[in-house]
């Protein structure tokens, strides 16, 4: 779908996979007024196809466009989007268990031309790809490295979009986690670096105490942190099976200590890709430990057992979020 100024969105087509022709000065590649999401059809049980929350991801693309100065897409056309290119590739839909076909809606700015303004021409697409199964070999807890020297996101920034900007900035703290022997990046705050934002592309969260009176803590979305729908459906599943459920401030020295005394008890990061990821160890500059005895904990093994099974119509969706693509 295109957009320009004067005119709005026209143009919806469904085309076969090919490359773009870019002209070297199309102003996404000077200027980055690039959006993305990404979301995931599911086989059902019953061999319909259907996509999680898609209205959600509609929203979060509104919002991230609007941040940087695009014109935002109608949640309908978003949608419809999805499902026509779902129906296109419904034999691309897997239907093995944890597999699925994921979506990259994504929108750029496609206009010619040198100088910093908002464009007056962007395109609106869906691509498609089959997705395997995150742990092929079983649920295997990822290690982490505190990032005290790189920021992700600033108050007033970016943070709150899915903007390709965010991801750039983050492939050297990637890099220098993995140089530290560690999976993922985690995101302090950029002010007093102490604050846990996210990981590199999923949310945190932390439980405390452990059995039926365990609640779940995650940090509260301060505008620096990507309101990830996988953090937001597992909080209300969460609730759902009994346990509290808190938005609040986690520290660096509040995790490594609550970890001591066996107050925070697991902690798992989610996510469209992975859904739920264990984790097993921390490293900073300062200090490393274990979390809890390093494997998956029984809170977190369930939180992602429920959502699995609903997503592939396997438990109940009381919340409606399945979006069956007929
Ligand atoms: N944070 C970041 C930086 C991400 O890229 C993602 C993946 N979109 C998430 C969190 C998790 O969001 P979601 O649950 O919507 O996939």
């Amino acid at each position: 779908v295109k957009w320009t100024e004067g005119r709005g969105w026209h143009d919806a087509q469904l085309q076969p996979y090919a490359p773009l022709q870019i002209d070297p000065a199309n102003m996404t590649l000077h200027y980055a007024q690039t959006i993305f999401e990404g979301l995931k059809a599911y086989r059902q049980r019953d061999g319909s196809v259907a996509t999680f929350r898609p209205d959600a991801n509609a929203r979060r693309f509104q919002n991230s466009a609007r941040r940087l100065g695009m014109p935002t897409l109608p949640e309908e056309t978003f949608v419809e989007a999805c499902d026509l290119l779902v129906r296109q590739d419904r034999k691309w839909v897997p239907s093995e268990p944890e597999q699925s076909l994921y979506l990259r809606p994504f929108m750029f700015a496609s206009e010619v031309g040198l100088g910093v303004k908002p464009a007056n021409e962007y395109l609106f697409m869906v691509i498609a790809s089959p997705a395997g199964a995150y742990f092929p070999r079983g649920v295997k807890p990822v290690s982490v490295w505190l990032s005290e020297e790189y920021v992700r996101a600033a108050p007033g920034g970016m943070g709150e979009a899915k903007t390709g900007g965010n991801y750039a900035g983050s492939l050297v703290a990637q890099a220098e986690a993995a140089e530290q022997g560690c999976d993922q990046v985690v995101w302090l705050d950029a002010l007093e670096r102490r604050w846990i934002e996210e990981m590199g592309g999923m949310n945190l969260c932390f439980v405390r105490g452990s059995g039926p009176g365990a609640t779940i803590l995650t940090p509260e979305l301060t505008g620096t942190l990507l309101p990830g729908i996988t953090r937001d459906s597992l909080l209300a599943i969460a609730q759902d099976l009994g346990y509290g459920v808190e938005e609040t401030r986690i520290s660096t020295d509040g995790w490594r200590e609550g970890n001591a005394d066996g107050t925070l008890t697991e902690v798992f990061a989610c996510g469209t890709a992975a859904v739920i990821t264990p984790v097993g160890q921390v490293k900073s500059a300062r200090a490393e430990w274990t979390v809890g005895d390093g494997q998956p904990g029984s809170v977190t093994t369930q939180l992602r057992e429920t959502l699995l099974a609903l997503q592939t119509g396997e438990a109940p969706d009381p919340h409606g979020w399945m979006h069956p693509v007929s």
